[in-house]
């Protein structure tokens, strides 16, 4: 039996769009039972099988092509999303914000690569894979993967003996980083772009690579990571009560931003680096307050301000919360060992399936649909996005969706928009 490659595609899609949780799921939710999915996935994928494959012939199909061709499609569809100016409106001083995070992904109770990390817990050690992300924020809280960069033990490799493992954790990163950005800047070689990191970014090197590679950045300004630093800062905020900016959130929440424009800052190399940075004390209704700051090469005035610290700084928030927590937890289950051979396949499969979820769960076509029926949002229409994806399942399973939604004509007329609103 051969099955064409646009159909396992959308069969191994499908385990992620239909949040199936694991592979073997692929056997009994999309077998025979459900009389509608193989004609459903013909059509999407433009083919005409005759019998469904087996989740084996899923895994045999990506060990066979590697996970290139996977990530090279994910890279076709961010281009398209920029070319059609879908994100445009989430574009801060003219560039794409970048969110860039690191995370553990799989990890394993023996070793089944030579690449593993190792983390000693007691007498047990755990091999782990990590991945540092860059997504691009969109409108409506939408993250886009547009770069991935696998971390493992060839990144701790140079480390010095009795060099921490925070230590070693952060090279690892900052090796990956200059990886992750060199394939995204020849993949993506003219679009503006504003880095978006936590502290352990904001060092020479950090700076470098974005220079290198031609981002603007906002990163989190840690004053115990830079204590001299964080001086200079001190002392200059001083010199200009000016720069001086308050506002309430409708929230309520009272924000105080202050800034200077030109630190200067030497990097152990003896590289010169000058940037602007924010302080922001935050107070909620019930008096606790909070302090943030950050540094960055944007604009910072006193109309950009807010701007900058809310949708560069806080964007970081959101990668949290829209990118890796839902990957792990709303059932597309990031962490799950999908295969032991080719889970780099099923991570970008899984990037694609989360970023086609994500255009249906905040684009206008569902949010129509739930403003009809006296609801907000499609979420709380449905309940949670387990339920959404369950609705899917069914609706893949059971009902012939229509023949003109294939219509390529009939449905130019359709465009899903991403309200910020
Ligand atoms: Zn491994």
């Amino acid at each position: 039996m051969v099955y064409h490659k646009r159909f396992l595609l959308w069969w191994g899609l499908s385990l992620f769009l239909c949040k199936l949780g694991s592979r073997r799921q692929l056997d009994y939710q999309l077998n025979t039972d459900g009389p509608e999915v193989l004609d459903n996935l013909n059509r999407l994928a433009g083919t005409a099988q005759q019998t469904r494959p087996v989740n084996q012939t899923l895994e045999y199909f990506l060990e066979k092509i590697g996970s290139d061709p996977i990530a090279g499609l994910r890279q076709r569809m961010v281009q398209r999303l920029i070319r059609m100016k879908a994100l445009d409106a989430a574009r801060l001083q003219g560039r794409f914000l970048v969110l860039i995070d690191a995370s553990g992904y799989l990890v394993f109770g023996s070793r089944h690569c030579e690449d593993c990390l190792t983390q000693r817990h007691g007498a047990t050690t755990l091999y782990m894979h990590q991945v540092l992300e860059a997504k691009v924020l969109g409108p409506a809280g939408t993250v886009v993967s547009i770069a991935t960069e696998f971390i493992d033990n060839r990144d701790a490799r140079d480390a010095k003996a009795g060099t921490s493992p925070e230590r070693i954790k952060q090279d690892c990163e900052l090796k990956a980083l200059r990886r992750l950005l060199a394939r995204l800047r020849a993949e993506f070689p003219q679009v503006r772009l504003c880095l978006s990191g936590d502290g352990l970014y904001a060092c020479g090197e950090g700076f470098q690579v974005a220079k290198d590679y031609k981002c603007d950045y906002i990163y989190t300004f840690q004053p115990g990571r830079l204590p001299a630093l964080w001086q200079d800062f001190q002392g200059l905020l001083q010199l200009c009560p000016d720069q001086h900016r308050e506002w309430t959130t409708p929230q309520g929440v009272r924000q105080v931003y202050r800034w200077v424009k030109d630190l200067c800052y030497t990097d152990s190399a003896g590289r010169a680096w000058s940037f602007g940075a924010i302080a922001c004390t935050e107070t909620d209704p019930k008096g606790k307050s909070t302090e943030w700051s950050w540094i960055t090469s944007l604009d910072v005035s006193h109309e950009t301000v807010v701007a900058v610290a809310t949708t560069g700084g806080r964007g970081r928030w959101r990668a949290e919360n829209e990118g890796f927590n839902t990957q792990k937890n709303s059932g597309l289950n990031l962490e799950h060992a999908y295969s032991h051979t080719c889970w780099a396949a099923y991570y970008f499969l899984l990037q694609i399936a989360h970023l086609l979820l994500q255009l249906v769960e905040k684009g206008s076509l569902l949010r129509q649909l739930a403003r009809e029926q006296g609801q907000r949002t499609a979420v709380v229409l449905f309940g949670s996005l387990k339920n959404m994806a369950q609705r899917l399942l069914e609706s893949l399973r059971y009902h012939h969706w229509p023949d003109e939604v294939f219509d390529r004509a009939q449905s130019a007329g359709i465009q899903i928009r991403l309200d910020s609103s």
